[in-house]
Parts: C-alpha cells; structure tokens; sequence
C-alpha cells in the first residue's frame, strides 16, 4: 500500500494535453517495471506505474489502445494519445478493477516512490535500487 498524501485530486496528462486521467485518492500500488517490453514501451529503462481504483479515476480525452500478452498469457493494454504518443494510462487483464497510470504523465519529481521494481534482472547494469524499493527478479 503507498503512502498517502493529502495534494489529491491530481491529474496526469500527455505531452499535448488532450488526454488527462485524473485521480481522487491515492494510488493503491505503484510499481516499476524493467522488463523488456515496458523499456520498449516507454522508451525509457524502466516504466513506473500507480495504479488506482477505477471508480477515483476519470479519463478524458481520445485515445488509442495496444494490447501486449505478459508471460502469463494475459494482456497488459496501453493507452495514448492519438496526437502526441504519450501513454498515459494502462489496463491488466490480471487487475481489472484498477487503472494504471503512467507517473510521469503527472510531472510531479515529488511522487510517491515504487514499492517494488519487477522484472530486475532486466535491470540495466548502472541503474540502483533505493531503500524502500523492493526488487522482484521477474514477475
Ligand atoms: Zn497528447
Ligand atoms: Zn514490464
């Protein structure tokens, strides 16, 4: 369980602005994720995720959908903007009663930190794990 904080509601939104998910109460689970389809993804080394309850979130906007299939057979879809890209938000099949959203989607450096990195033995060698983070070497 994340820690609370008191500076909700927030919203995420993409590079252009047209596609904002807006939140009402604190994420029930943040995760980083390094395996190889989120470093594609995301274009980046890792993704980082909090996921909400779907009755606190409200997306707004138009958006387009991909459906990858995890290892365990079941499909991880990712939500974006249609103009600029951006993914902001995701659905698991596995969790269907949350929404996933992209953390840095709220521009926020002060966002409550991930418990817990997946897939680190997909972890790029220079990248640490901080106290407070746990590491799960798959899934
Ligand atoms: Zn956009
Ligand atoms: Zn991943």
């Amino acid at each position: 369980m994340a820690e609370s904080t008191p500076n909700y509601p927030k919203t995420a939104a993409c590079t252009c602005g047209a596609l904002t998910v807006s939140v009402t109460a604190p994420p029930v689970s943040i995760h980083a994720c390094a395996c190889l389809e989120c470093q594609r993804r995301s274009g980046s080394v890792f993704s980082c995720t909090a996921f909400y309850a779907r009755a606190d979130a409200t997306v707004r906007g138009a958006f387009k959908s991909h459906r990858r299939v995890a290892e365990s057979g079941r499909f991880n879809e990712s939500n974006f903007c249609p103009e600029c890209g951006c993914t902001v938000f995701s659905r698991l099949e596995a969790w269907p009663d949350v929404i996933g959203v992209t953390i840095g989607c709220f521009a926020d450096p002060a966002f409550e930190q991930p418990g817990t990195l997946y897939w680190s033995s997909r972890r790029h060698g220079w990248l640490a794990t901080p106290p407070g983070v746990a590491t799960v070497e798959r899934q």
